[in-house]
């Protein structure tokens, strides 16, 4: 069953972070879909902060991917936006961090639509207005 959480402000981010972690139970890929500037990279500096990250979460600019050290999980931040083939992610080894233990955040999975796991938690962030976001996560 998905969950479905309604989210009027960056304050309750927090929450909603704790609430999809839980949500989650053993699955540790998620794959964010939704519009520029829907929020994913906003979101999941909440759910890192939620892990117990304490460096800044920004989205990978010169890199695909980025890496953080949590209390109690290692975080690799994804962001497909800018890749031009999916070979490039097959030849930076992104099967090797889908396999790990650690948590992977996805931004962008449609660029990668041949190689996305078999089992994951689809995220879907919609912007509802301009401080308002509707979050559906369910395990596919
Ligand atoms: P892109 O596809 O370009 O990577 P994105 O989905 O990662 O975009 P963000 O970079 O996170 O989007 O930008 C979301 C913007 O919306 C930020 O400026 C953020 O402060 C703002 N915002 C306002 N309210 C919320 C909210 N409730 N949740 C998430 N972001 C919000
Ligand atoms: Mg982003």
């Amino acid at each position: 069953l998905p969950l479905n959480l309604n989210v009027n402000s960056l304050t309750e981010l927090a929450s909603a972070a704790q609430q999809i972690i839980d949500h989650a139970k053993d699955q540790r890929i998620f794959l964010f879909y939704g519009d520029m500037g829907a929020g994913k990279t906003t979101f999941i500096k909440s759910l890192c902060e939620g892990l117990g990250v304490t460096e800044s979460v920004t989205s990978p600019t010169f890199s695909i991917v980025n890496e953080y050290r949590g209390a109690n999980a290692t975080v690799y931040h994804f962001d497909f936006y800018r890749l031009k083939s999916q070979s490039e992610a097959f030849d930076m080894g992104y099967e090797e961090y889908f396999y790990s233990d650690a948590y992977c955040f996805i931004e962008w999975p449609e660029k990668i639509a041949d190689l996305l796991p078999d089992h994951y938690l689809r995220v879907n962030i919609k912007t509802v207005s301009t401080s308002a976001r509707e979050i559906i996560a369910e395990h596919v």
